[in-house]
């Protein structure tokens, strides 16, 4: 049995901390708060041992009536790994910490590759980071990407890909950024920073990417063109999306036409949070023409990347081998679909 902290309960934080104790080889130690909200208060409430991450704001904690374990110096000495899940740049600083600590970290995709050193997807480059001590899961659009094309790749091989990327404004919880009312170019510029990001982990690929911001909190939605080294049958490409672990066909003609009726799926299904973890490709978009590969996706950004998080502890802490097998093994504990 291995050992974890999340640092940073927030919208990723606290899906790996389900995601994690409900794996039969891994247990949360303890997860970290600065503030004294109501997610803390759940925490402790789900018997999350909870530990102050910034211990000068210990007050804070004992006004609220939130009682704390220590502060985060205490949980470094009880964990083996700390999957850091603080908005993005702070996680870069937080390494050096873990480094004078000597704890390994998983860090998210805010944060920048150079920054970590490495990066990981469980489909694309699993094996590299065996027993690495600081590695980054990509950003969940990038999670997204590779987890589509890396079986497209492995079928019949890519010589470039195109993508144009719909980005929700926000997530559902969060009140402090949109846009509300517009269509925003975002990055501005073309290409986008998200094919670079996908090339720290399916290495070599020829993808070029643009993305836009839209007025939804839901999901993010991707439209892919991919130029194949060979051309497969449509019933080839649809059986191999099938196949693939976390990825999930829906018909638009059967009810699912949009990331609204998704979700819908999501929470009718009875998943906690309404929580998607598997790519939505729509079975009807997907097409060849003139021998190149079209096909759209929904990705549901607050937790397609958590079952990722869990197959990084296991490939750090050299605890599973075989990719697949931590893949599986991820998936049923969690009842992943597909
Ligand atoms: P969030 O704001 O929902 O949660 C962050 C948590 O960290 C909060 O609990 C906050 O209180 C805490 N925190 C803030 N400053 C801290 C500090 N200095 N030290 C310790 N904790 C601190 O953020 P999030 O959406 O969960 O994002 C976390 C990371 O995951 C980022 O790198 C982000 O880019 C990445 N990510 C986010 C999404 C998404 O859609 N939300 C998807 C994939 C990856």
């Amino acid at each position: 049995m291995k050992n974890a902290g999340i640092n940073g309960y927030g919208t990723i934080g606290k899906r790996v901390a389900d995601a994690v104790s409900c794996q039969d080889d891994m247990k949360i130690m303890g997860v970290t708060k600065r503030t004294p909200d109501f997610e803390a208060k759940m925490a402790v409430e789900k018997g999350f041992p909870l530990y102050i991450s910034a211990p000068e704001r210990e007050g804070l904690f004992e006004e609220a009536g939130i009682p704390v374990t220590g502060t985060i110096d205490d949980l470094y000495e009880k964990i083996d790994i700390m999957v850091d899940c603080t908005p993005g740049g702070i996680g870069a600083k937080n390494k050096e910490v873990y480094q004078e600590k000597g704890v390994k970290g998983i860090f998210q995709g805010g944060e920048k590759h150079d920054a970590i050193g490495q990066s990981f997807n469980s489909f694309s480059n699993y094996k590299d980071a065996w027993g690495s001590d600081y590695v980054r899961v990509v950003s969940c659009n990038t999670t997204g990407l590779c987890r589509t094309l890396q079986p497209i790749k492995d079928l019949c091989g890519i010589k470039k890909v195109r993508a144009v990327m719909v980005r929700r404004g926000a997530d559902p919880g969060d009140v402090k950024t949109g846009p509300i009312n517009a269509i925003v170019p975002n990055p501005p510029t073309v290409p986008s920073h998200h094919g670079p990001d996908v090339q720290t982990v399916m290495y070599g690929l020829n993808i070029v990417t643009m993305a836009i911001l839209v007025p939804t909190t839901l999901m993010h939605q991707h439209n892919l063109m991919v130029e194949m080294e060979s051309t497969p049958s449509l019933d080839d490409i649809i059986d191999t999306f099938e196949k693939t672990p976390r990825v999930l066909l829906f018909e638009a003609n059967k009810g699912a036409g949009s990331t609204a009726q998704i979700m819908e799926f999501a929470r009718d299904i009875g998943r906690s949070r309404s929580d998607l973890f598997e790519i939505a490709v729509w079975k009807e978009s997907i097409n060849i023409v003139d021998g190149e590969l079209y096909y759209m996706q929904a990705i549901h950004q607050e937790s397609d990347v958590v079952p990722e998080n869990v197959d990084c502890i296991r490939a750090m802490l050299e605890m599973e081998e075989d990719p697949s097998k931590s893949i599986e093994k991820t998936n049923k504990n969690m009842g992943i679909l597909g």
